[in-house]
């Protein structure tokens, strides 16, 4: 990972926005920009210097993964830390020499009402905050080749562990039984956690988008939702199928081939240049010609990486351009409440023509 390339090109855009000091509090900014990976942190980033503030307890953890940033151990809050650093080398951080006046960018996501109020009154009579724009989540959607990779082997590991939902899944075992099976192997495979609690939502559950593994027992005749993810080597997986449990009726098939066509047509979308409202569209265009969008209630997908919802985000109005590097989900569903929902995802990344599937395995309907 080129930890000075990222820092050099957040400069570079810190001072395109009249910025000179940029204050990281996202966790997974801080580890995109110096490696960091523990829990406490705050980083600051002016046009000389790189500090990351951290606290005992990441002594050691630090001193191994930092990249480009000088480690002050704090012996108070991270964040309290770094403010307090600013509030005394306020007069030496700006070029012009009004630095009294120049605000200090901060990421206001993820700071909450009271952090601001205390930095606020830290930097009193010294500096200003400003809400800086996410240029690091800019930066973050296109990823470079080492990242590519890294997703790519999450990905692969996270494919491979579909057989343990085939054995598992069977009419009477419990949903949450099968995501132990599956937890269980991916941690064995070496990932470092799971991307998100794994949904695996049976029969009529099916039809809650987001149905984490539940008590409720797989029933005889039915749809299995099965999303999951894994953490591997710090980069996301994210990939959905969809099984039936014994034979489909026409109805089921229906419906399930509807997904897939418009999962099919949303991917051939994915290009350069093409919007993420495109790439939706083109989703809830084969969805609506089966009568079927009034089911689809969630987006077509989102960028992964770091985080396993990253931008950009695929859904209607967002005119973001999609660039060649960028990873994301392709990931169409249909949702008839208290009957059936059917769900289909892949990673996909945006290549110079097109894209490259990165999901292995086929996508026909498995009945088991
Ligand atoms: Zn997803
Ligand atoms: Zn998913």
């Amino acid at each position: 990972m080129d930890h000075e390339a990222r820092l050099q090109r957040l400069r570079d855009s810190l001072s395109s926005h009249k910025l000179d000091r940029l204050l990281v509090t996202h966790l997974p900014n801080i580890k995109y920009l110096c490696g960091f990976t523990g829990s406490a942190a705050a980083l600051l980033v002016t046009e000389r210097i790189c500090l990351l503030f951290t606290d005992g307890r990441y002594r050691t953890q630090a001193r191994d993964e930092v990249k480009g940033a000088k480690v002050v151990i704090a012996q108070k809050s991270p964040l309290v830390a770094a403010a307090e650093w600013v509030a005394a080398h306020s007069s030496r951080t700006s070029k012009s020499g009004s630095s009294q006046s120049r605000p200090v960018g901060i990421e206001a996501e993820s700071l909450t009402a009271a952090m601001r109020d205390r930095l606020a009154s830290l930097l009193k009579g010294k500096s200003r905050l400003r809400s800086a724009p996410p240029l690091i989540e800019r930066a973050r959607m296109v990823k470079d080749a080492t990242e590519i990779l890294r997703i790519r082997e999450a990905v692969t590991l996270g494919a491979s562990l579909f057989n343990v939902l085939l054995e598992k899944i069977r009419p009477g075992v419990t949903e949450v039984e099968v995501a132990a099976a599956l937890e269980y192997k991916a941690r064995c495979a070496g990932a470092e956690g799971m991307a998100f609690p794994t949904i695996l939502a049976s029969g009529a559950r099916s039809a809650i988008v987001h149905g984490r593994a539940s008590s409720a027992r797989v029933p005889d005749r039915g749809f299995v939702v099965c999303d999951f993810g894994v953490i591997l080597a710090g980069y996301c997986s994210d990939r959905t199928r969809t099984v039936h449990v014994s034979k489909p009726s026409e109805k089921a098939r229906f419906l399930y081939d509807s997904v897939l066509e418009a999962q099919q047509a949303a991917i051939n979308a994915v290009r350069p240049g093409a919007t993420a409202a495109d790439v939706d569209n083109e989703a809830r265009r084969v969805l609506r010609k089966r009568k079927l969008a009034q089911y689809f209630t969630h987006s077509t997908g989102h960028g992964l990486g770091l985080e396993i919802h990253e931008a950009p985000r695929l859904a209607l109005g967002q005119t973001q351009e999609l660039e060649a590097g960028m990873v994301i989900t392709i990931e169409p569903g249909a949702y008839l409440p208290g009957k059936w929902g059917v769900r289909i995802e892949d990673v996909v990344v945006v290549t110079s023509s097109g894209c490259e599937v990165l999901t292995p395995t086929d996508k026909e309907l498995v009945i088991v």
